[in-house]
């Protein structure tokens, strides 16, 4: 633009150098010619008066200054000052001699191009009909140039010169406030510049609001996405990082990151992502801090173009963990049962074959019957596991007395005590919680059945019931062999037995405490375990008053 108003400014600079240049000697040119012919006329009016006074003679006396032609009413010339009149041809043509013969004087100029100059003419009627013609030659334009050549030429660059300087200036001047134009809040410094400024306010504001729009969009998006428990990453075509929630932000890299080509990214997601980027979906397992996250990685496109690609990262911790326990479940249930199974078909096969001695077949038959009650005990627990899993019993809840339940059980398991020489305490004060009376009773006949099987002989059992903080609660607590602290864990899981053989010997399934844990669950009781080694167990339910 700079550049732009600098050349206009030089042009018009020097356009009006030349023009007023031009007008000057055109003006000039004007005058002179008046001048000459005003000085012609007069000569003309001198010689005009002395020809009819003297006739030739008078001509031919007088000075050589201008050059005098008489010519006859016809166009012959009749006499001239600078020529021999017989070689020169007939006037009547000449512009000067016509109009002098019709108006009475006539005037003209004509250019040589020989001569380079050009010949002024001024024409008087006589009063005989005769013409009388003074001319003389002028110095023409060119000649004028060449005297003017040399100062214009210096006056020429002058001007160049100042207009180059002030142009620049000019420029300048215009374009420093344009310059400093205040983009986010303008203001006309031109009248000019009026409507732009008042687009670019508009336009502004637009912009403004299109910005506000898409923070509060991308705020909504973040929201949306941090909310989620699942990992969301959204990559450019380059596998630039457009969006991550924090998971997905943890689970890329320790620190934050822009793109995948950081090195400090996670390569699981990076080649699942790159698969994606190519144009397939793919899918990846990642185990990260104790979790397991399942990557789905699925390709974005837009026009068919290939755009980039959305990751979605799932915890799949618990599912994985629950597709273990089941495997193992099925594992441990064909064991189980395999082992009474091949006892009791082992014992059959022998008195079937009659290989034992009547005297025995008693004790086999005993045998046989201790192995089916195992088992049919076995299938019981897990049918109970099983449906408390599930959640369908479809019993209704109802008030069941802690208390009596406790008192019913221990009843129930008195002669199991006795014959291990343990001790049956009670303290039980009553309280009632909202529950399946089944499921609670077989809850605590496990739990003092346990505390009596991991006992010593002469050793005790103290069952209390009441309300602790006003929660109801239940405890069984012995001091019986106690369970290791690493151990405590684990005895709630299915078929896990601190000591196999002597749960086996027992009579124990190994699935007793894991219906606890699931019953406690199924009511909404918090299970505490609270034993040692030597010393015995504590195991409590507390029940929580709320109704679910
Ligand atoms: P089991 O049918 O073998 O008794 P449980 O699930 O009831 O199976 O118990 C799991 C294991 O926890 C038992 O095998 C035993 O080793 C241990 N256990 C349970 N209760 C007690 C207790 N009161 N004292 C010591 N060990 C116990």
């Amino acid at each position: 633009m700079r550049a732009k108003i600098f050349r206009y400014a030089v042009l018009v600079g020097v356009a009006a150098l030349l023009l007023s240049a031009g007008m000057f000697f055109r003006i000039q040119l004007r005058a002179e010619e008046t001048e000459i012919f005003e000085r012609l006329a007069i000569e003309a009016e001198y010689a005009k008066n002395g020809l009819a006074r003297g006739g030739k003679t008078y001509l031919a006396g007088l000075p050589d200054e201008s050059r005098i032609t008489w010519i006859d009413r016809d166009g012959t010339v009749l006499y001239d000052s600078a020529a021999r009149t017989d070689s020169m041809e007939n006037h009547l043509s000449h512009e000067e001699i016509r109009q002098a013969l019709e108006q009475g004087e006539g005037r003209s100029s004509r250019f040589s191009k020989t001569l380079q100059r050009r010949t002024f003419y001024y024409a008087l009627r006589m009063s005989d009909g005769t013409v009388l013609r003074v001319s003389c030659d002028h110095s023409n334009l060119g000649e004028m140039m060449r005297v003017v050549a040399l100062p214009g030429a210096g006056i020429l660059v002058l001007v160049l010169l100042l207009s180059v300087f002030f142009s620049d200036r000019l420029a300048r001047q215009i374009v420093r406030p344009i310059n400093s134009l205040d983009m986010d809040q303008p203001r006309a410094v031109y009248p000019e510049l009026g409507p732009l400024v008042d687009r670019l306010r508009s336009q502004n504001e637009t912009i403004a609001d299109q910005m506000a729009d898409l923070r509060r969009r991308q705020e909504e998006f973040s929201v949306l996405t941090d909310s989620m428990r699942e990992g969301f990453l959204l990559l450019g075509s380059r596998g630039e990082i457009l969006s991550a929630n924090h998971i997905a932000q943890d689970l890329l890299a320790q620190s934050p990151v822009q793109t995948l080509e950081d090195p400090a990214c996670e390569q699981t997601i990076v080649q699942t992502a790159r698969r994606a980027l190519k144009g397939s979906r793919d899918e990846a397992r990642l185990n990260l801090n104790d979790r397991v996250w399942q990557i789905i990685a699925n390709p974005v496109r837009l026009d068919r173009a290939r755009a980039g690609a959305v990751l979605l990262m799932l915890d799949i911790t618990e599912r994985d963990q629950r597709e273990r326990l089941r495997r193992e479940f099925s594992a441990n249930v064909s064991h189980e049962l395999k082992t009474p199974l091949t006892a009791i078909s082992g014992f059959a096969e022998l008195m079937k074959e009659g290989m034992v001695p009547p005297e025995q077949v008693k004790e086999f038959a005993g045998d046989i019957y201790d192995q089916s009650r195992r088992l049919m005990a076995l299938v019981e627990d897990i049918l109970d596991l099983s449906r408390l899993e599930e959640n369908t019993r479809p019993r209704p809840m109802t008030q069941v007395d802690l208390s009596a339940l406790a008192g019913r059980v221990m009843r129930q398991l008195e002669p199991v005590a006795g014959r291990f020489s343990i001790r049956l305490e009670q303290e039980l004060a009553p309280c009632t919680v909202l529950g399946d009376e089944s499921i609670l009773e077989e809850m605590l006949y496990n739990l003092i059945d346990n505390a009596i099987k991991y006992n010593r002989p002469g050793g005790w059992v103290r069952v209390s019931t009441g309300l602790r903080s006003s929660f109801p609660f239940a405890c069984v607590a012995d001091n019986g062999i106690g369970i290791p602290p690493d151990e405590h864990e684990r005895v709630f899981e299915r078929f896990y037995r601190v000591d196999k053989s002597r749960s086996r010997a027992m009579g124990g399934t190994g699935l007793g405490l894991s219906i606890v844990k699931h019953g406690a669950t199924y009511h909404n009781a918090r299970l505490s375990l609270d034993s040692a080694p030597g010393k015995g167990s504590r195991v409590t339910l507390t029940f929580s008053t709320e109704k679910h």
